[in-house]
């Protein structure tokens, strides 16, 4: 058993098959962690989750991309899109989660200075990303849910990095947190590590040709591993150029399994085991 621990099938591009992709990853021994991204994303990952007994769940936040409307222009992995902007209204959120005891995190939310809005002051921008980011992780601690962090540093830097693990040792002395879609060094993975959170590795380890992803796979102890797919987006091979979906995540734990050298059931144990125990399900 696998647990994709950060999925969108709350998202537009699984609007008029979620039950099936949902089926066929709980058919193959997949669960489930749908993300939020703003309050409608949020609620509608709630509801996914409510209409199943088990191995469908939630995670509830604003993603700081969804902070001040522009027009963002994604990766060749992703489809452009517009955001309108919005307040992190933590009101809405607490009663969110308190209608459903599926939601298992707070997420994702926290620092994306990948694709800052060229119309806003970046330093302001900045600014605003952190101070929600700290309002997340007070309610987190408020409604004791671990947190489910973004942070996507500029091209080349560890930026958005450094200013996470400062926000985290001012404000979350605790281990319960995930660093999603991990794309920084084995350095910095080693610090998340050091402070007892879990790194999450996604198809991106089945096609980096930079050779970072083999760098942090060698260093990030399987004992602070999960996996996730982040689909629609980032699809691991071999299933290139097609929609991700849940169950994919299987190629993401087989690439690691080889990269390490280790078996796959004993890769599927651990990671397993990690993500249930953070998630408490
Ligand atoms: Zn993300
Ligand atoms: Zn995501």
């Amino acid at each position: 058993m696998l647990i994709d621990t950060h999925t969108h099938v709350n998202f537009k591009a699984f609007k008029d098959d979620a039950d099936d992709v949902v089926k066929r990853a709980l058919d193959s021994g997949v669960w489930i962690v749908n993300a939020g991204t703003k309050f409608e994303t949020s609620r509608s990952a709630v509801e996914l989750a409510e209409n199943y007994s088990d191995g469908v769940y939630a995670a509830v936040a604003l993603h700081p991309i969804h902070l001040f409307e522009h027009r963002v222009d994604l990766d060749e992995e992703e489809a452009s899109f517009h955001t309108d902007g919005e307040e992190f209204e933590v009101g809405s959120f607490r009663d969110l989660v308190a209608r459903s005891t599926k939601v298992v995190a707070i997420g994702e939310f926290g620092l994306d200075y990948y694709r800052l809005p060229k119309e806003h002051d970046h330093d302001a921008i900045k600014q605003k990303q952190k101070d929600v980011m700290i309002k997340h992780i007070e309610l987190a601690k408020e409604i004791d849910k671990p947190l489910m962090i973004h942070c996507r540093p500029a091209e080349g830097s560890m930026d958005a990095y450094q200013d996470v693990l400062k926000i985290l040792d001012e404000n979350y002395r605790s281990p319960n947190f995930e660093i999603h879609c991990f794309t920084g060094d084995a350095p910095t993975a080693m610090e998340f590590v050091k402070r007892g959170g879990l790194v999450a590795l996604n198809g991106i380890i089945t096609f980096d040709k930079t050779g970072r992803s083999d760098k942090v796979v060698k260093n990030l102890p399987l004992e602070s591993t999960i996996f996730e797919t982040d689909a629609p987006f980032l699809t691991p091979l071999p299933h290139r150029g097609k929609r991700n979906e849940p169950s994919y995540v299987r190629f993401v734990a087989e690439k690691l399994a080889q990269m390490k050298g280790i078996d796959i059931s004993k890769v599927e144990e651990v990671t397993t085991a990690n993500a249930r125990r953070l998630f408490r399900i």
